[in-house]
């Protein structure tokens, strides 16, 4: 049991919102698939997963060990497992995770597993490079894999998809439209010669703020459910879904020459009241968000971040701030608070809430 005071409150009310907004941009027939990957973006996946089952049509994880993870918490919709890897495709069938098959090595390696066990039209996808060059056949694997389909009917295409390389950088229109019209061509190949309509689906978060043209039959929705869109137009008019929050253990005052933290990165130039809060590059904090990089809000007041961001604290300026041992600390609580800290750490959203560690609290708020 995590009985961390350093506490991320998921705000269930703001994934709803979020998930309502990217569905009043796609037709109503269009299905959603909620990205939960990385304990769903720095937060918990199983929590996210249970409080979004009702609302959307498919799960995705990167890993498998993700993909267990949700059906070990009875979560039962279908989930993509994006990357599974050879070791663990056993296990995929297993837990019922539906494997991302992206390469002859890993289709064949489940095809052996699907005929020997033998399965019966194992749902699996498959995934299309057109152009990010990460995971995917090329189109000119089709003609073998439609080959090889058709000689079997223990798996059965349930999607397939590719994934855009710059969706949400307009400078790169051209690249991304031409990655759909790769892509709807592929699909096109599959739809008249496999015998079967398998769904399609390319558009990430940002791709559907910009190509909600190319939804097909479905789109994955990551950061945007977490309250990211591609600009700060599209942030506002999300809810932020992360709050995290903390307390000060102590309380501390300091003479002008005296130093706080590590390396004495901190040197009082004046008489200096400081508060130390229990949370560090441990919990996730990069430690370039030291050195009055980053702030805290106390009372609702910004207090800096001095000297070097510890591994499980940080110690903050409160000269000006009317507070106590005990009392409530914020690290985040809007997307403001959250962008600020990416652009100190000299990172995207992305990473500044993956980075979000085990070690947290996880709570969500209905
Ligand atoms: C992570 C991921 C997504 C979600 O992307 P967002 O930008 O967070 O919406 C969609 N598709 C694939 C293949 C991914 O790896």
């Amino acid at each position: 049991m995590n009985n961390h005071v350093t506490v991320l409150e998921i705000d269930g009310t703001a994934l709803d919102h979020n998930l309502n907004y990217f569905k009043q941009k796609i037709n109503p027939e269009t299905k959603i698939l909620a990205v939960v990957k990385a304990f769903g973006y720095g937060s918990d996946g199983v929590q996210v997963a249970k409080h979004l089952e009702d609302k959307v049509d498919y799960f995705a994880v990167a890993y498998t060990h993700e993909g267990i993870a949700l059906r070990e918490a009875n979560i039962s919709k279908p989930i993509l497992v994006l990357h599974p890897q050879i070791p663990n495709l056993k296990e995929v069938v297993s837990y019922r995770l539906e494997p991302n098959l992206y390469n002859f090595k890993i289709f064949n390696a489940f095809l052996k597993l699907a005929d020997e066990a033998p399965l019966m039209n194992y749902p699996i996808h498959i995934k299309f490079n057109t152009g990010l060059n990460r995971l995917g056949f090329w189109h000119t694997d089709i003609p073998a894999i439609i080959s090889d389909l058709k000689k079997t009917n223990h798996i059965k295409v349930q999607s397939l998809f590719s994934h855009l390389a710059a969706s949400e950088d307009l400078e790169e229109q051209e690249f991304s439209i031409n990655q759909i019209n790769n892509f709807a061509y592929i699909a096109q190949q599959f739809y008249k010669h496999l015998g079967y309509e398998p769904l399609l689906h390319i558009l990430n978060t940002s791709g559907v703020v910009n190509y909600a043209k190319a939804q097909f039959d479905m789109v994955r929705v990551g950061i945007g459910l977490y309250g990211f869109g591609n600009d700060d137009k599209e942030t506002a008019a999300l809810k932020n879904t992360h709050n995290l929050t903390s307390i000060i253990s102590q309380i501390h005052t300091i003479n002008p020459g005296e130093t706080v933290g590590y390396n004495r990165a901190f040197v009082a130039k004046r008489p200096t009241k400081t508060a130390t809060v229990p949370i560090g590059h441990a919990d996730g904090l990069s430690r370039k968000i030291g050195n009055k990089k980053g702030y805290v809000l106390i009372n609702n007041q910004k207090a800096p971040i001095i000297g070097n961001v510890c591994m499980d604290m940080i110690m903050v300026d409160v000269t000006k701030i009317n507070c106590n041992e005990g009392d409530a600390v914020i690290i985040f609580n809007n997307q403001q608070m959250i962008q600020h800290i990416a652009n100190v750490s000299e990172t995207i959203v992305y990473e500044t809430l993956t980075a979000i560690s085990q070690r947290v609290k996880k709570v969500l708020k209905k």
